[in-house]
């Protein structure tokens, strides 16, 4: 077993000890020169999902009714939710809790997202915390934008990640009798979930054709994938790294319109833990956030964590890359235009300044 893929380089919840990543030097997580054993099954079905999606595409814009297009933007937020409030932020992170309704509710939307079972997306996810950027990352970006993005599900998993895999805890998840069921009967449920029903509303609610109703939700499923991989692609590869300049995750905008605010990566690598996963408290970049809160309201989402403002600021402080905004007074980062240009009121000494 190679040395490196034994450091943790880092946290997954807030039991988790936080880890340097800076003794983690570059060279040593270079990934693996190996030989990629391809799966060609997974290479044809992707293949004919893209192609298929493409046409759903062309469809939307040319015979399909504007509720089927409304339709699957509206599925795809829902499954969207199932993945970022879901299997990541509620099941992979514990960063909030939630009552068996929600915990429902989020796993049919997970479901309809169609990325595993949450357990097995949770393990892989884990990991990717766990050891990120090295051989055992499922999707190490080290490798590139389309490994990250794709690749690594059309070929056989590195030995590392199967064998880290196994050592790490899932019995949180296997505790919940809703996510033992979804994993059990998944082969079942998901067909139905993912492509049966979303197939059959448009044609029994509002008289859709089955070739509108049936291509026009592949291209759903198909941009929801997309959409959530980019933040294991663009969000390790693309953007700024203000809480934490050693490690390769990124903020990125797009990725979190996209991906209904993932795309802070940069912040959730240093903080896995909090509810937001991102500083930023605007709903507009981050639905997850909103969906969550809402939730908190009525009280079906409860003990959701999050990161003190001057944890941050520590952080930022001692880890960060300097962009993030301006502290305060005397912050390293403030222009000096404004540092000499200010006006100090009741000057006592310039000690004080
Ligand atoms: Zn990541
Ligand atoms: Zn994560």
């Amino acid at each position: 077993m190679p040395p490196y893929v034994s450091h943790v380089t880092g946290v997954l919840d807030e039991n988790d000890e936080e880890v340097s990543t800076k003794n983690i030097l570059p060279e040593v997580t270079k990934p693996e020169n190996r030989k990629l054993q391809l799966v060609w099954r997974n290479i044809i079905l992707f293949a004919y999902l893209y192609l298929a999606s493409f046409y759903g595409l062309y469809l939307m814009f040319t015979s399909a009714k504007l509720a089927t297009s409304i339709f699957a933007y509206f599925l795809y937020q829902l499954g969207g939710f199932g993945i970022t409030a879901g299997a990541h932020r509620l099941w992979a992170h514990r960063s909030f809790k939630a009552k068996w309704p929600l915990r429902l509710l989020l796993a049919f939307c997970n479901t309809l997202a169609f990325e595993d079972s949450v357990i097995d997306w949770s393990r892989d996810h884990r990991v990717h915390h766990k050891f990120s950027e090295t051989d055992a990352d499922p999707y190490n970006a080290k490798r590139g934008f389309f490994f990250s993005h794709i690749g690594w599900l059309l070929c056989r998993k590195h030995p590392q990640v199967k064998e880290k895999g196994k050592q790490i805890d899932l019995s949180d998840l296997y505790q919940d009798p809703i996510l033992r069921y979804q994993k059990k009967y998944y082969l079942f449920v998901m067909p139905v979930i993912c492509f049966v029903l979303p197939t059959a509303a448009p044609m029994y609610f509002w008289g859709e054709s089955f070739k509108n109703a049936f291509f026009v939700n592949l291209f759903r499923y198909c941009f929801t994938l997309n959409s959530t991989w980019l933040v294991n692609s663009a969000a390790h590869l693309w953007g700024s790294k203000p809480y934490d300049k050693f490690i390769n995750p990124a903020e990125n905008f797009a990725v979190s319109v996209l991906a209904l605010g993932e795309g802070w990566h940069n912040f959730h690598h240093t903080f896995p833990w909090d509810y937001k996963a991102s500083e930023l408290g605007k709903y507009s970049v981050n639905f997850s956030s909103a969906f969550i809160d809402f939730f908190a309201k009525i009280g079906w989402a409860y003990d959701l964590k999050t990161v003190s403002e001057d944890l941050v600021k520590k952080r930022v402080l001692r880890t960060g890359d300097g962009s993030h905004h301006v502290w305060g007074w005397g912050d390293m980062d403030q222009a000096l235009e404004d540092y000499e240009g200010a006006i100090i009121k009741h000057r006592k000494s310039d000690d004080f300044n």
